[in-house]
């Protein structure tokens, strides 16, 4: 049996009538830049994320960059968040000439570890940047109350959780803005690269629109120094159909994260993700810790099984960084789950027999 890490080519078949036709309409169209189409997705993420505005952008770290060029925050700023995340996250920070500055992960969530939020605030401090990695809400009443305890803004990198919800009410939704990759692996993904952000903040959300189309508010007019980092009209097509079934993938996600859970809870080896009550998942990512990992992962692939690491090298030990002054035994649990962590196969279409396949070939290699 194959079981692929992803199956992108299994959603397309499910969908593929009505995304075909969404498509041709933008070809016969072919208005490809700030089509209709985009302010529609637009207006629909933004409601589904139980914000008021959405602004389409080119990608995950755009949605950041321009979240963050909109906070007006830059050179000599500092923004926090977690040690384990995607290097997009910092990436962003750092493209707008800020600092990240990061603290370590929680043991039990993976997300940012809040009981040393404050040591890592300084008068330059202007944002905390909470990730809901692999889908898993970050616990965000801690933070938001850091966050407002010393007058810092949240901005929240969802670009793992679309869907998820923290204490009933969905992840970004939470902060003054937040950010959503619809790269094509997402929970919520594109044909290509794109992004979306979601705020309650009209004039922020205005600045960033303006900003992600050459700062021009009219055409050949421009107010600020911008960008081209638009939502392409074709993804905006693809996203309005995927968008109507995001609520029953993420649900199988969740199927499918319950069965690992409960087949792999007699192997003493594996470390299967917790869920705190405050927390409804969407499972982007599937993610254990085990011993002899690259053993593991060999015995798998021998047996058709696709694994990934997420991620293998924490953000501040990554040649990126060098210069930035972090070394070794900064964050010691991001460093050692760095060495442990294996994502298994998860997908929305992923089927009960592959799921078995994945678990009893896990417990043939701890035999
Ligand atoms: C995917 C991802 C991003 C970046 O998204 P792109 O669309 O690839 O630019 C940012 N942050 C996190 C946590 C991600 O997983």
């Amino acid at each position: 049996m194959q079981v692929p890490f992803l199956d992108l080519p299994a959603q397309f078949n499910s969908i593929r009538d009505e995304v075909t036709l969404e498509i041709m309409g933008v070809l016969e169209k072919s208005n490809f830049i700030l089509g209709e189409p985009v302010a529609k997705f637009e207006k629909a993420f933004a409601a589904y994320s139980e914000c008021s505005h959405g602004v389409g952008v080119a990608s995950g770290l755009e949605a950041i960059k321009l979240i963050l060029r909109g906070l007006e925050i830059g050179p000599g700023d500092e923004v926090i968040t977690a040690a384990n995340t995607f290097i997009a996250t910092t990436l962003a920070i750092s493209a707008v000439g800020a600092t990240p500055v990061l603290v370590d992960c929680d043991p039990v969530t993976y997300n940012i570890a809040v009981n040393q939020l404050e040591a890592a605030i300084t008068p330059r401090t202007r944002a905390i940047m909470p990730v809901h990695l692999y889908g898993q809400p970050a616990d965000m009443d801690p933070l938001l109350d850091v966050a407002r305890r010393h007058h810092l803004h949240i901005v929240e990198d969802a670009s793992q959780a679309h869907g998820a919800k923290y204490r009933g009410r969905r992840v970004g939704s939470f902060g003054i803005a937040s950010a959503f990759s619809l790269y094509p692996g997402k929970n919520l993904g594109a044909y290509g690269d794109a992004g979306v952000i979601a705020t309650n903040d009209a004039a922020l959300a205005e600045t960033i629109a303006v900003l992600r189309n050459y700062g021009s508010r009219v055409k050949y007019y421009h107010s600020m120094l911008g960008e081209n980092s638009r939502l392409d009209t074709i993804h905006a097509a693809v996203l309005n159909v995927k968008l109507r079934h995001l609520d029953g993938w993420n649900a199988a996600r969740r199927r499918a994260a319950a069965l690992y859970t409960k087949l792999l809870s007699p192997v003493p080896q594996v470390a299967t993700p917790a869920t705190p009550d405050f927390a409804e998942p969407v499972y982007h990512l599937y993610v254990v810790r085990v011993p002899q990992r690259e053993k593991l992962m060999e015995h798998l692939r021998a047996r058709g099984i696709g694994t990934i690491i997420h991620y293998p090298v924490p953000l501040h030990l990554q040649e990126a960084y060098a210069g930035a002054g972090w070394k070794r035994g900064d964050f010691p649990i991001s460093e050692r789950y760095a060495d442990e962590i294996l994502s298994l196969p998860m997908f929305p279409e992923i089927k009960e027999e592959q799921i078995q396949w994945v678990v009893g070939s896990i417990r043939e290699f701890f035999a």
